[in-house]
């Protein structure tokens, strides 16, 4: 998340000192993980009446992202709903793609962690940065920082390419990874690694572990520093903080091209190519069959299960699925074989379908030559196979919507009224125009008069006392002028 405490609240408080009335602000959210969101119903801008923000996440198959937003302030949790925050807020379903944020464009990526997650990638005025938190590495043999990057870490690797900052995951190191491989998160290698092969300038390593202390993360810092001066690297390593601010100033000759593949409009809407999604799943040991079959059920997308590699290819080959799950484990199943035969008789390779090879471990070369997509190691959670599934499937219905002529799109897509105003379609600022306008009227009335009565403002109170011992000064202050900004603005109630 370029959380509520950086990116957009920056942002914010640039327009406030330029003297424009209202604060305005995007805020770009990873995943919607607890430890991601929970600073959504204390951030105090979301409730000043007047002002503007534009809430991003990845697209679910389920509930939309306002909809998981507003259920961490249900009644049970919280005195204050989301639709009583006072500001004007606008919320954007993302899929993997790009779009603009005025001036800025923004990319987005999947990442590997048990929740589907995004990877943001902004560009403006010749400077890039890169967000990646929470993922893990693809193939568990690049977690120490040695081997060769391939299949889909070779994509992640594209996505920070030449980045000016890349805020990275690298919550353990490699010498923890083995007793936390599939908890989502990175290691300090890998995401050394990455940087130096993709030619990132600084490094700040985050999500960090939390029984991990500062002095401890000093030295892991002061030791990595120490190997690439020994080993002349440029790269600049540090340990992101609170309150850390940084300034970025153009300095690569170098152009780095796009990263995304495609040019996908990331705030598509897929909705009716995710209702064609179909998998087929060949898997020969039944307790794994059965949780990958039970993963796909309830992401809601239709199923067909078989337990050889033979009926599968015949299936593949009848069905047309949007994905393909299979199973390596010879002799009593190859999926290796499998996709390959599959591989050669594709007739429109430009739009193959994913095939996930479940194993025990990865064998990326030859993974590679038969053409694989991705992998699921075993054992595998259910978090993690659901995601695996849902970014596929999110993959395989842009990849339909895509494939729709501008013509049949408007057929489709043309009786129905877009969400949200897409800001690609808002005017660009002229060059050199650094502050946007924020937009007048009221793009979504639901919040138009919805500053929080007194009532509520005593019940956030409570609230604030019953949290009392996790109190601190700065949280007293931001509760304060909360508090103060529902009770001062009756005339808006
Ligand atoms: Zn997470
Ligand atoms: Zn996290």
């Amino acid at each position: 998340m370029l959380d509520c405490g950086t990116g957009g609240h920056a942002l914010g408080e640039d327009l406030m000192s330029a003297g424009v009335k209202g604060w305005r602000g995007h805020i770009l959210i990873s995943h919607t993980h607890w430890d991601h969101i929970q600073g959504i119903p204390f951030f105090a801008p979301l409730f000043v009446p007047g002002n503007e923000w534009d809430i991003y996440g990845p697209k679910g198959l389920g509930q939309s992202l306002r909809e998981v937003l507003a259920g961490q302030m249900d009644y049970a949790y919280f005195p204050v709903t989301l639709d009583q925050c006072g500001a004007n807020i606008r919320y954007h379903d993302l899929v993997e793609g790009t779009f603009e944020i005025d001036d800025i464009k923004v990319s987005t990526r999947y990442l590997n962690h048990p929740a589907l997650t995004l990877g943001y990638r902004l560009e403006a005025d010749g400077v890039t940065v890169v967000y990646a938190c929470d993922h893990e590495p693809y193939s568990n043999i690049l977690a120490d920082g040695e081997g060769e990057i391939s299949g889909q870490d070779l994509q992640h690797a594209r996505f920070i390419t030449g980045a000016d900052l890349l805020i990275h995951d690298a919550q353990y190191t490699g010498e923890e990874y083995p007793a936390k491989a599939g908890w989502g998160h990175s290691t300090l290698e890998y995401a050394v690694k990455l940087s130096k092969e993709a030619q990132v300038k600084r490094l700040a390593l985050t999500h960090h572990d939390p029984s991990r202390d500062d002095d401890a993360l000093d030295r892991l810092v002061a030791s990595t520093k120490a190997k690439l001066r020994k080993n002349a690297s440029p790269l600049e390593v540090f340990a992101a903080r609170e309150g850390h601010a940084l300034g970025l100033a153009h300095a690569h000759s170098k152009h780095f091209p796009g990263c995304v593949e495609g040019d996908f409009e990331a705030q598509t809407l897929v909705d009716d190519a995710l209702t064609d999604l179909s998998v087929v799943i060949g898997i020969a040991d039944v307790k794994t069959g059965a949780a990958l079959f039970q993963a796909v059920q309830a992401e809601g997308i239709h199923a067909k299960f078989c337990s050889d590699a033979d009926a599968a290819r015949k299936l593949i080959a009848e069905d047309r699925p949007s994905l393909a799950i299979l199973e390596h484990d010879p002799p009593s199943i190859d999926g290796l074989e499998t996709c390959r035969a599959i591989r050669q008789q594709d007739k429109d390779p430009e739009h193959s379908m994913p095939v996930v090879i479940v194993a025990s471990e990865q064998d990326q070369a030859r993974g590679i030559s038969a053409g694989v997509t991705d992998w699921l190691i075993k054992p595998f959670s259910s978090a993690y196979a659901r995601t695996k599934v849902r970014a596929w499937a999110l993959r395989s219905a842009c990849k339909a919507t895509r494939r729709l002529t501008p013509e049949r799109q408007e057929l489709r897509f043309g009786q129905r009224s877009l969400p949200v105003e897409p800001p690609r379609l808002r005017p660009k600022r002229a060059q050199g125009a650094r502050r946007p306008t924020p937009p007048t009227g009221t793009e979504n009335g639901r919040f138009s008069n919805g500053a929080i009565s007194t009532e509520k403002a005593a019940l956030l109170w409570m609230y604030c006392r019953e949290v009392a011992p996790f109190e601190t000064p700065s949280f007293r202050k931001k509760i304060g002028q909360l508090i103060a900004h529902a009770t001062n603005t009756p005339a808006e109630m």
